[in-house]
């Protein structure tokens, strides 16, 4: 059988009660039977003793007519009976005996306390009378009358009394277990009643959070609570590690997913205190170390970026918001979004940080490209408008001016030609993935023929040409975007260069390749206009570069060539003046 905890606290106070009450009591009767007849043989003893000396007070010789008198005076003033009994036995005289009952008594020579007190002075015996027909204590001590004549002198009483007061006893002993039982049993209810109260409020409380998330626990009908308690403590135990084992698992894929990205991510508790945040965050907002518990003013360094935050986060309407600032970092400019989402269940903050420095740029190349582009296309566009009208209205039949008007709409043409043709050429370089097929090929020959088609140019403008490159250096590259990157650059040079300016053209050896460097004299290109100069349709002066025909792509389609073969280029500024452009090439092994 089950027993509960009600019962189990029962029984356990019940045998307790139970134990203290007989172990008590046993002791309690005993003592006090002993206590009452240790008391009623000192009263004997005084009473004999009193008795002797009263026997041995009698002045004449004893016989029963003087003894006698004296044991019943003494028997009735001490409620006890008195016997004396002569050394032969003979009863000399009995409190409880007339003098019939004197002459019929038996010998009392044999009595235990008698035989006890003649051979030690005092006898004492507790038994049975066959005269009184009760039981009673003896005591008995020896006189020795001066007349001549000895025996002994016995007060007794009866113990009845003892075994009364120790029946007694037991019954109030049997009352107050009784009692104790009873209130045993009420204690019993009321603390098992107490105690289970809290163990089920226990109990349905942990079983209630358990059942929340997700963990079922055993059934609340069961007999005892304890039992319940613990079975349903060692499920939620298993469960919470179970749990915990998964949580920890998700937590170390999160933090993993976490670290993998490109963008930052900060969490915030309510109090702005950063609680996660990622390697991306950390390299964008420039800060290492341990950065959880630290508030978000104090890891963030930029005070413009920590006002724009703070009066985003302390809105009275928590909703998601973005923002986007610029970001000054080891003497770079980045262009930072920040979505900034509040938690759905707690009131802290996730802030997630975009880098759209390169987004931002592309927009504006793209916008810059498209202003350009109708820019440039509308100028020979509307020359050849105007003087095809012009010519349409008439102008066609003057001989003088008619000439005039068609060569600018040749012109203008070529000039479309020439951008379209460079436009396609890049968008076609754009598209393509591959890089260009190349080939061993001899520098200096290639050079020598760019060289060629420029000398014309060359001439007019009294340029002076150093060309220092080995004969035997080979490189590997796509001989048409070679020969493309060469033109332009030397067409730039012819373009961007005051008259007997020096042209030097290098080929430096390095391991895996060879950087081509083409350097002049000329105006140079300034600090700010470098970094933009490979950008389609960027030009430092664009007046100067429209009347030398450029169209501002040259530069852009180098670095598209010499990419696609695998190689850099690159702008210096020469002090006190000049530029060198340069690219690299795979060398030929
Ligand atoms: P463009 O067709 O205008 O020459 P490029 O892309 O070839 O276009 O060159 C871009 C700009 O770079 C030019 O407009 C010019 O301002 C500048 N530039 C190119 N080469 C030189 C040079 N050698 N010296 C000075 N400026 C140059």
């Amino acid at each position: 059988m089950k027993l509960g905890i009600r019962g189990k606290l029962f029984l356990t106070s019940l045998f307790l009660v139970l134990v203290v009450i007989l172990s008590t009591g046993i002791y309690l009767a005993s003592a006090m039977g002993e206590w009452l007849e240790s008391r009623i043989a000192s009263q004997l003893q005084t009473h004999a003793t009193t008795g002797r000396s009263m026997v041995q007070a009698i002045p004449d010789k004893l016989t029963k007519n003087n003894v006698d008198p004296v044991a019943d005076l003494l028997g009735r003033d001490t409620q006890s009976r008195i016997t004396v009994i002569a050394k032969d036995g003979t009863v000399m005289g009995d409190s409880r005996l007339d003098g019939k009952g004197l002459l019929m008594v038996e010998n009392h020579g044999m009595r235990p306390e008698v035989l006890l007190a003649h051979k030690k002075g005092l006898g004492i015996s507790k038994r049975f009378s066959n005269t009184l027909r009760i039981f009673m204590l003896y005591i008995a001590i020896p006189y020795d009358h001066p007349g001549g004549g000895t025996g002994v002198v016995r007060a007794a009483m009866s113990v009845e009394e003892v075994s009364q007061i120790q029946s007694r006893m037991r019954w109030i002993i049997f009352l107050a277990g009784l009692i104790s039982v009873i209130i045993a049993i009420s204690m019993a209810a009321l603390s098992a009643h107490l105690t289970t109260r809290t163990l089920r409020q226990v109990l349905k409380d942990a079983q209630k959070r358990a059942e929340k998330i997700g963990i079922k626990t055993v059934d609340r009908s069961d007999n005892d609570e304890i039992h319940g308690l613990i079975v349903s403590v060692g499920i939620i135990v298993e469960e919470l590690e179970k749990t915990l084992g998964e949580l920890a698992g998700e937590r170390s894929r999160l933090e993993a997913v976490l670290e993998g990205m490109d963008d930052g991510v900060v969490a915030l508790d309510q109090d702005f205190k950063v609680t996660l945040i990622n390697r991306s965050a950390q390299s964008m907002l420039d800060i290492s170390g341990k950065q959880r518990g630290r508030k978000l003013h104090e890891i963030i360094k930029a005070p413009h970026l920590d006002d724009l935050l703070n009066s985003a986060l302390s809105r009275e309407n928590r909703t998601s918001q973005c923002l986007e600032c610029t970001w000054q970092k080891s003497a770079q400019q980045y262009r930072i979004m920040i979505n900034l989402i509040p938690m759905r269940d707690q009131p802290g903050w996730i802030l997630v940080f975009h880098d759209v420095t390169e987004i931002r740029r592309l927009e504006s190349v793209r916008q810059d490209f498209v202003a350009n582009v109708s820019h440039e296309l509308r100028t020979p566009i509307s020359v050849v408008q105007a003087n095809s009208q012009t010519l349409l209205n008439g102008a066609i039949r003057d001989e003088k001016y008619a000439p005039v008007l068609i060569e600018a709409i040749e012109r203008n043409a070529q000039r479309l030609t020439a951008i379209i043709s460079d436009l396609l050429e890049l968008s076609l370089l754009e598209v393509k993935q591959d890089p260009l097929n190349t080939e061993k090929i001899n520098l200096l020959h290639v050079v020598e023929g760019s060289l060629d088609l420029v000398m014309e140019a060359f001439e007019d403008k009294k340029l002076k040409i150093q060309v220092s490159i080995p004969n035997n250096l080979h490189i590997q590259a796509n001989l048409g975007a070679l020969n493309k990157v060469l033109n332009n650059l030397l067409d730039n040079a012819v373009k961007y260069n005051s008259n007997e300016a020096t042209i030097k053209i290098r080929a430096i050896e390095s391991e895996n390749f060879v950087k081509i460097e083409v350097e002049d004299n000329g105006s140079g290109i300034s600090k700010e206009h470098q970094t933009r100069v490979f950008e389609r349709f960027y030009r430092v002066d664009t007046g100067r570069s429209r009347k030398m025909g450029g169209t501002g792509l040259g530069l852009s389609l180098v670095k598209h060539l010499v990419e696609k073969m695998g190689g850099e280029v690159g702008l210096d500024s020469l002090k006190p003046n000049g530029c060198l452009f340069w690219f690299t090439i795979p060398r030929y092994y």
